[in-house]
């Protein structure tokens, strides 16, 4: 029996990022490769190359060949939401799935051992998922103490938006489309473009639920926005520790903060 093969599936987010990092002396003949569904953020592309460079090894990128728009119109125009995922299942899981094909897989998946979900893991019998920071018993704060050493660092989205994804993804807060709005302004026209109302029943289909971009971008809202956002920092935040860098205060921030409950998160393929 041929030995199987061993993949690493990248987010572009801070917890698969690292465990490339964790392997790549441990698993030579890895695999790194990257679901790519032409809706991510440029600061995205930019940390995959960081960690190209630190791999000494090509990510390969895989994406459905039809796209987001496709599906758009094969959903009836539904945009993707938390109750009906198809964006994830239709340019994630399923180019995933394809590029590994019948071959035996061990699946590397980077839920840490401070984690309680189970995340995404294949019904394909030829694929096997693998936890190592559950084995190996890293934490959050492991996750970032890991990516400073290694030189790669944080994605620079960090700084506006928490997670990895699309630049419309449905799970963001409201805080993160105004940190589109203001770091890509032509992206979030580009996600505004998407909303609409039915003529016929009034309904609207919107990123956010009960607001549309455009309610979301008016001058008033956005200071309201930021304000929310300020005032559940400093509740949330037990203890301020200023002049630390980026990647300790990320560390020590409450999980709560930066990660949203259960039912509101992206599947790992989307988010780690
Ligand atoms: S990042 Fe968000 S919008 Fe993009 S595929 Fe994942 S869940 Fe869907």
């Amino acid at each position: 029996m041929p030995s199987p093969r061993h993949i690493l599936g990248l987010s572009g987010g801070k917890d698969s990022t690292a465990l490339a990092i964790f392997m790549r002396d441990r698993v030579p003949e890895m695999e790194y490769v990257f679901t790519d569904t032409q809706k991510e953020l440029p600061e995205t592309y930019e940390f995959l190359s960081r960690l190209e460079g630190f791999l000494g090894k090509r990510i390969v990128r895989l994406s459905d060949d039809r796209g987001f728009d496709h599906w758009l119109k094969v959903y009836g125009g539904y945009l993707p939401s938390s109750r009906m995922r198809w964006c994830t299942r239709m340019l994630k899981l399923k180019p995933f799935e394809k590029y590994v094909g019948s071959d035996a897989v061990v699946n590397y998946v980077g839920i840490r051992a401070d984690e309680h979900r189970e995340g995404y893991i294949s019904t394909k019998p030829n694929i096997k998922s693998i936890f190592p920071f559950k084995e190996h018993g890293i934490k959050k704060a492991d996750v970032f103490r890991i990516l400073e050493e290694s030189g790669v660092g944080l994605p620079t989205y960090y700084k506006w938006r928490t997670r990895s994804g699309c630049f419309f993804c449905f799970f963001q807060r409201r805080d993160e489309w105004a940190g589109l709005l203001r770091e890509h302004p032509a992206l979030f026209e580009e996600a505004k473009a998407y909303e609409r109302i039915d003529p016929e029943t009034g309904q609207r289909y919107t990123w956010a639920q009960g607001e549309s971009l455009a309610e979301l971008a008016q001058p008033e809202r956005l200071v309201q926005i930021r304000n929310n956002a300020r005032k559940r920092e400093e509740e949330q935040r037990k203890a301020p520790q200023p002049n630390l860098p980026l990647v300790k205060v990320l560390a020590a921030s409450d999980d709560e903060d930066d990660e949203p409950d259960e039912d509101e998160r992206a599947c790992l393929i989307c988010e780690l």
